[in-house]
């Protein structure tokens, strides 16, 4: 059985990007499969007024109380919405490391977040990117020193669009490992 990855939408979220994130993910985490969930609306506590932002750790916290996540392997939170996190201005997304939980934020991947026109394939790509990253990161995946692995730490969107989809062999290796390990461990059980 592959292991299934579920991608929760929060509030409006395009669809295109729900549906080339369902196609494209499988393509770089090999036997995976991914399912688009239902659509929930965004907790309004998450919501700061000072800053006009919604915190990405409260958004999580808030899902992972859903008991239908329990039946997924990973879940993959997508919201509109711009993010920040602790000490951090602002995220393109945020992950439990080595757990069952991430999100991504499309705000900043939007090149009309920085007053330009509408890029459809750039918001894909950059959602794809980030949605791999936080992946990564609940599959146990730190920063990685690579500035083209998708495992580097994007500061800034020009980070997001100098580095690539893929992970580095490096990364790709612990992802393959974990994976295999996990899917056994699950067989082991059965
Ligand atoms: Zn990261
Ligand atoms: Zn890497």
């Amino acid at each position: 059985m592959k292991p299934v990855i579920l991608i929760l939408p929060i509030g409006e979220v395009p669809s295109s990007v729900l549906e080339y994130l369902k196609t494209e993910l499988p393509l770089f985490l090999v036997e995976v499969k991914v399912k688009i969930g239902e659509r929930f609306n965004i907790p309004p506590s998450a919501f700061n007024p000072h800053r006009k932002q919604y915190n990405s750790s409260l958004i999580i916290n808030h899902f992972s109380m859903l008991q239908t996540l329990k039946r997924y392997w990973r879940t993959l939170i997508v919201v509109s919405e711009d993010t920040y996190s602790n000490n951090l201005n602002f995220v393109f997304g945020e992950a439990l490391f080595n757990g069952p939980l991430s999100l991504i934020s499309l705000a900043r991947l939007n090149q009309t977040f920085y007053g330009l026109e509408y890029d459809e394939n750039l918001l894909l790509e950059r959602a794809l990117k980030e949605a791999l990253h936080e992946l990564g990161h609940t599959l146990g995946l730190r920063h990685c020193i690579n500035r083209k692995c998708v495992m580097y730490f994007s500061n800034t969107i020009f980070d997001t669009d100098f580095k690539g989809p893929n992970f580095c062999l490096r990364c790709k290796h612990v992802i393959d490992s974990v994976i295999k390990k996990e899917l056994e461990t699950k067989q082991g059980k059965v």
